[in-house]
C-alpha cells in the first residue's frame, strides 16, 4: 500500500515555431494535453506496477478536475483522498520550440488548497500506508503535517524535494526515512557544491548527519547514489538510448515506493527503480511512458 500526498497538473504542451512578441498572435503547429503533476505521476507509476495506491490531492471544480479523476480511476488509484477545491485545477502551459528548448509556467490552483487540515480527514489512509510519498508542489506546511502524522503511526516517509524550495525547513523534515533530491535540488537544500560525485557524497553525508536515514540522489544517466550512516553506494543506471527524460524522476520515485512497499531491500528496490525509469526515458511523454508490470516483464529479460 503506497500513499502519495501531492500535486496533479494538466500539461498544456504547445509546440511553437517561435514565441509571439507582445500584442502579437501567431499560429503554432501543434498542441497536446497530458496528465502530469509530480504527485500524480508518482502515483501512476506505482499503480501501474501493481501497488494498491491511494492519492491525497486536490483537483479544481472544472473539466480538467473531472479528467484528472477519470485518469486516476483508469490507473486503479484509490480516489477517496481526492478533494475538489474552489480554484482552477493545477495546469502547466509548456511551450516547446523546434530546438526542443522549453518554457514552462506552473499554475498550482487547487494544489494550494491541499492544506494540513485536509490530511486530518484521511488519517486512516496515513495509518495504513506502507510508505508515504511527498513532493513539493503543495504547501510546505502540509508536508510537515504529513511527516508528523506518519511519525505518530510509524509509517516510513519518502520526501522528494522537487521542485527545490529554499524555504524548506530542514529541521522539520530531517527525520524522514528517504530523502530523494536530484543533484541540483541537493545543492539548493544544503548550499553545498554538487558538481562531482565526491561533492555529492559530502552533501548527502551532511544530510545524514542532520538526521535523514537514507539519502537517495538521482543522477540521470549515471544512476542513483544511496547514502546512509553505513553506506555510500552508486547504483549505475541501465544503458539505454534516451529520447524523452521528462517525468523520469517521478517514475523512479513511484517505482521505488512500489518495490519498497513490496518488501524489497533498499539496494534491490533501487536497482529495480533504475530499470523502470530507464524504460520511461526510451519513450515519449510523461505518464504515457510508464510501463505496467506486464509490459515491464516483457521488456526486461
Ligand atoms: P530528474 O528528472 O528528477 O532530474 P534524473 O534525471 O536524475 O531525475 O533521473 C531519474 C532516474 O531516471 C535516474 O536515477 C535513472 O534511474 C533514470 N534515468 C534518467 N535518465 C536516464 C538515462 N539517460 N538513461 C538511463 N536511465 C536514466
Amino acid at each position: 500500500d503506497v500513499l502519495v500526498i501531492g500535486s496533479n497538473m494538466i500539461d498544456l504542451i504547445t509546440y511553437i515555431d517561435r514565441m509571439p512578441i507582445e500584442g502579437e498572435t501567431v499560429e503554432a503547429p501543434d498542441f497536446q494535453m497530458g496528465f502530469g503533476g509530480k504527485g500524480a505521476n508518482q502515483a501512476v507509476a506505482a499503480a501501474r506496477l501493481g501497488s494498491k495506491v491511494s492519492f491525497i490531492t486536490m483537483v479544481g471544480n472544472d473539466t480538467f478536475g473531472q479528467q484528472q479523476l477519470a485518469n486516476f480511476k483508469e490507473n486503479q488509484i484509490d480516489t477517496t483522498g481526492v478533494g475538489t477545491g474552489t480554484k482552477s485545477s493545477g495546469a502547466a502551459p509548456i511551450f516547446v520550440e523546434p530546438s526542443s528548448d522549453n518554457r514552462i509556467l506552473i499554475i498550482k490552483g487547487a494544489n494550494n488548497e491541499l492544506t494540513p487540515a485536509v490530511l486530518d480527514q484521511h488519517v486512516d489512509l496515513i495509518k495504513n500506508a506502507k510508505i508515504i510519498v511527498l513532493q513539493q508542489e503543495i504547501p510546505l506546511e502540509t508536508n510537515y503535517h504529513a511527516i508528523d502524522l506518519a511519525n505518530q503511526f510509524n509509517v516510513p516517509v519518502l520526501l522528494n524535494p522537487a521542485p527545490a524550495n529554499k524555504d524548506l525547513d530542514i529541521n522539520h523534515v530531517s527525520n524522514v526515512n528517504f530523502f530523494s533530491p536530484n543533484e541540483t535540488e541537493l545543492a539548493t537544500l544544503t548550499g553545498m557544491p554538487t558538481t562531482n560525485l565526491t561533492e555529492i557524497k559530502q552533501a548527502a553525508q551532511h544530510m545524514v548527519q542532520m538526521g535523514v536515514n537514507n539519502m537517495i540522489i538521482t543522477l540521470g544517466s549515471k544512476g542513483v547514489l544511496w547514502v546512509n550512516k553505513d553506506t555510500s553506494d552508486l547504483i549505475p543506471a541501465v544503458k539505454v538510448k534516451a529520447v524523452d527524460t521528462t517525468g523520469a524522476g517521478d517514475s523512479f520515485i513511484g517505482s521505488f515506493a512500489h518495490y519498497f512497499a513490496q518488501g524489497e531491500a533498499i539496494p534491490t528496490a533501487l536497482k529495480h527503480a533504475n530499470q523502470y525509469a530507464a524504460i520511461t526515458v526510451t519513450r515519449q511523454g510523461t505518464q504515457k511512458s510508464y510501463p505496467t508490470a506486464a509490459e515491464l516483464a516483457s521488456l526486461v529479460k
